[in-house]
């Protein structure tokens, strides 16, 4: 495996002269016995040390070398544990963790349309989105997500969750040509769009917004121009579902006389900026012009497998060079917000389709969770690795249990043994956010009973 040689980590800046003086930082987490960098070359650290002041990662390297250079206010051994950046989860709707279970064994459409949307449309309101939104922060946390893209409705109300969680999210305010939970007439987008627009001077650093246009077959061609425009002039992340079902995306090639994403393509809502969910029914031709626009594509491969839709090419999509995250989707598609099982799945489900066990392998599939996850979002400039100067979003595994033991590669072990459960510390900006299995920005007890508690009247008015 990848051990890295201490000379290639000397990032921050300085002559080693002064090595008598150590630096000042705020923290250093030390005596990791493998830290996965998840960086470009998928360096792997054997007894490693990260040095972090304010929310950056100063320098990262052996223990015994950035002990003597820094002088740390705090120190965390991490014996028995492992490293990893945070996770990103690039395609959820948060809020949908109170319809966890709700509706199963159904296929898609009448999954959508004859539970889910009058669902929402029945018991979705500001404080619902809010409050669900908070109990997929706390499952997401524990379970190692730092990062999350989020679409749904009334997400000025997820803005604030995410807030409350301490996490970095891209929020985008879900649109629909027909009424939607927050927008009874779909004629007043305009308004509903720039009220959104305004309400985001409350959002720090971490918050980012963006508009989530739902799909070509519920969002018409002006509506995603015009959607695409407003995300183009504010630099946002435009978002929408492409090809999840063969049914659906045979309709819209009947319908404009071209697979969706040349009829999208012609619409001129295809660039970097944009990130498409599912891609599952895809054409060659049509994977090639989402690799020529540097669009990139969540692949939710519980979410594809629960409602039947398919198999996504994903080894198709990464050859061509798209770049490709990991999304949980929503709670009632998969039932659980845990990229853990998300990593697995993915290495396991290619191989079992292409008869090839050598495609999606560990590195692969580990590197889409965290630093392809985060240019996706187009945030790999701050997350999705543990590099010097990029954002502490960290989180430590214990090793020290059965299904851990014993251990010959870490990158292996993290997409094909290791569990949500297993995530003991967390830290997003350089602030603990988990200690000890326990969220530390939440009430997670008061998020779960009042879960609980709209969980049972969604369940009486069902
Ligand atoms: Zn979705």
């Amino acid at each position: 495996m990848p051990a890295a040689s201490p000379a290639s980590f000397a990032p921050d800046s300085g002559p080693r002269s002064a090595a008598a003086t150590p630096q000042p930082v705020d923290l250093i987490l030390t005596d990791i016995d493998w830290l996965v960098t998840c960086d470009p070359a998928m360096t792997v650290i054997e007894s490693g040390a990260v040095a972090i002041r304010g929310d950056r990662i100063v320098a990262l390297g052996p223990t015994d070398q950035l002990t003597a250079r820094f002088a740390a206010a705090q120190r965390v051994a991490l014996t028995g544990h492992l490293l990893l950046p945070g996770l990103v989860n690039t395609h959820a709707h948060a809020a949908m963790s109170l319809f966890r279970g709700l509706a199963d064994d159904l296929p898609l459409e009448r999954w959508l349309f004859e539970v889910i949307f009058p669902a929402e449309s029945r018991h979705m309101n500001a404080d619902r989105v809010h409050l669900g939104t908070l109990l997929a922060g706390l499952e997401m946390l524990q379970g190692g997500i730092t990062t999350c893209c989020d679409g749904y409705f009334f997400e000025e109300a997820a803005a604030l969750a995410f807030q409350e969680t301490g996490m970095r999210a891209v929020l985008g305010q879900g649109v629909v040509d027909f009424p939607a939970p927050d927008l009874a007439d779909p004629s007043r987008l305009e308004d509903r769009l720039s009220a959104f627009a305004e309400a985001f001077p409350h959002a720090d650093g971490r918050l980012k917004p963006g508009l989530f246009c739902h799909a070509p077959y519920t969002c018409g061609p002006a509506t995603l121009q015009r959607v695409k425009g407003i995300c183009r002039e504010r630099d946002w992340l435009f978002q929408i579902h492409l090809n999840e079902t063969r049914d659906e995306t045979a309709r819209l090639t009947a319908e404009h006389g071209e697979p969706p994403t040349l009829y999208l393509d012609r619409l001129g809502v295809l660039d970097h900026r944009t990130l498409c969910a599912h891609a599952v029914w895809m054409q060659r031709e049509e994977i090639e012009r989402l690799a020529e626009r540097r669009t990139a594509v969540s692949h939710n491969v519980h979410s594809n497998m629960k409602l039947a839709s398919g198999v996504a090419p994903v080894p198709a999509m990464i050859a061509a060079g798209i770049t490709v995250g990991l999304g949980t989707d929503g709670c009632a598609s998969n039932n659980t917000l845990d990229l853990f099982r998300e990593m697995d799945r993915t290495a396991k489900l290619h191989k079992a389709v292409s008869g090839d066990p050598t495609v999606c392998p560990a590195r692969q599939v580990l590197h889409l969770a965290t630093l392809g996850g985060a240019a996706a979002l187009g945030l790999a400039e701050l997350t999705g690795s543990i590099e010097a100067g990029k954002k502490a979003d960290l989180v430590a595994l214990d090793l020290r249990q059965p299904h851990l033991t014993p251990l010959y590669d870490p990158v292996s072990h993290l997409v094909y043994c290791a569990r949500a459960s297993d995530v003991t510390q967390v830290w997003i900006d350089g602030r603990r956010v988990v200690q000890d299995r326990r969220v530390l920005t939440l009430d997670g007890d008061e998020v779960r009973r009042e879960a609980a508690a709209a969980g049972a009247m969604i369940g009486r008015g069902r």
